[in-house]
């Protein structure tokens, strides 16, 4: 089955006589006898109990995305810094390191920062290099963490080399699969053991409800010595590691995904392909044509000839670079009047909405990291990400020149 098709056909349609699974809006589930519900919560039977633990729509949309990245089974979370938190959280503990990639979301980047008031210490490396990661690994480190593509930053690690790097140092590959989406990159086929979304963005897709996910290969050999808070779930084979996450620190932390999320993102997913071939078309000719303006003093695409991700992105992407492209203007101030005067581009702190959007992310989402920080992040003072929508890519590009035009008339 082919990648549209799966969106719609995957085994979980259609099974009470609809094209999608209802909105079990409900917050617990009945049983008509004490030792049915009892069997339920030793697990000798099969059901639900609490819509915190799950839900049969929430059931619904995790199996389809666990199709599509290729994974055993998938928890859904209340949200993308939920899903982050709650996978790392099932790994280290107190005295232990993650190590992460150079472009990383600023949420994550905050989240890493907190971590250390718990004990547990991030190292970054400042570029993505496998010899970076390599000389970084410790006796403590417990897991690496990338984004398959550095939201802002737009760099794209090499995957399948990280994984074998972290599986000969016996630690598993963790991705945020959100800026590329299972349409242009599947982390698991490559090598990764997990893999996490914000559905916020592409996998809704219309900016209606915040969600996250994780999806585990099943496959990462946990050792109980170093990783104790994984021991009592080995009896779940390769569901171990989800096992802990949903038994564990999604139902104790009580950060799950509401049933209406679910329906809303099942909804969204299935015009995934469609939209991510569209906005990935529209931000490949975009790329291109701020790189003609003469106003634009640097563009970033990973789809550019002059991407330093471009040759990673070609081997482990589906021949598309994503929606996400950043581009530089000489100012602050000449950033904000080029957004200002933008007729289709919306002002606001998200991506992947069908709809093109835009933000100046050193005034905003990156308003309280440091200089440095933001260098690491690839965020600049005059720097403006653009998180390319389904519009028509005349209009898109009249809209963007008319700006870059007002932009200079406007100092
Ligand atoms: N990961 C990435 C790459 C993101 O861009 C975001 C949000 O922008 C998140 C995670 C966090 O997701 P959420 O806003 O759904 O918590």
């Amino acid at each position: 089955m082919e990648f549209n098709t799966a969106l719609l056909h995957t085994e979980t349609a259609g099974k009470r006589g609809t094209p999608l699974e209802p909105i079990y809006q409900t917050t617990a589930f009945q049983y008509p006898t004490a030792e049915e519900l009892e069997r339920v919560f030793q697990g000798t039977d099969f059901g639900y109990i609490y819509t915190r633990i799950s839900n049969p729509t929430l059931a619904a949309f995790e199996k389809k995305v666990a199709a599509l990245e290729q994974g055993v089974g998938a928890v859904a979370c209340a949200s993308g810094m939920a899903a982050i938190t709650l996978s790392l959280l099932s790994i280290v503990q107190g005295g232990q390191e993650i190590l992460s990639g150079s472009g990383l979301y600023g949420g994550t980047f905050a989240l890493f920062k907190e971590l250390q008031r718990f004990g547990i210490t991030s190292r970054w490396v400042t570029d993505n290099t496998i010899a970076s990661f390599a000389a970084n690994i410790n006796e403590q480190t417990r897991l690496i963490y990338v984004e398959s593509i550095g939201n802002p930053k737009l760099d794209v690690p090499d995957i399948a080399g990280l994984a074998e790097l972290a599986h000969s140092r016996g630690v598993p590959l963790v991705v945020d699969n959100t800026a590329a989406s299972p349409y242009i990159c599947r982390p698991l086929e490559l090598g990764a053991d997990i893999v996490l979304h914000s559905t916020s963005k592409y996998i809704n897709g219309s900016g209606n409800s915040i969600g996250g996910i994780i999806v585990d290969s099943g496959r990462f050999p946990w050792d109980g010595r170093r990783y104790p808070a994984l021991q009592e779930y080995h009896k779940f084979g390769p569901y171990a590691y989800l096992a802990r996450v949903r038994k564990g620190l999604l139902t104790d932390f009580g950060a799950s995904m509401a049933p209406l999320a679910a329906y809303l993102n099942s909804l969204g997913l299935e015009t995934l392909g469609l939209r991510m071939e569209r906005i990935c078309d529209n931000a490949q000719e975009l790329a291109v044509f701020f790189q003609e303006q003469h106003q634009v003093t640097a563009v970033n695409y990973p789809g550019l000839e002059s991407s330093l991700s471009r040759s990673t992105a070609c081997q482990q992407f589906r021949g598309k670079f994503g929606g996400l492209l950043t581009v530089r203007l000489g100012s602050k101030h000449k950033a904000f009047r080029f957004i200002e005067k933008l007729k289709y581009g919306a002002n606001l702190a998200n991506i992947g909405d069908v709809r093109t959007l835009v933000i100046h992310p050193a005034s905003t989402l990156c308003l309280h990291h440091t200089c440095e920080e933001r260098e690491q992040m690839g965020v600049y003072e005059d720097l403006v990400r653009i998180s390319v929508g389904i519009e028509d890519i005349r209009d898109l590009k009249l809209d963007f020149a008319q700006a870059l035009d007002r932009m200079s008339l406007a100092l």
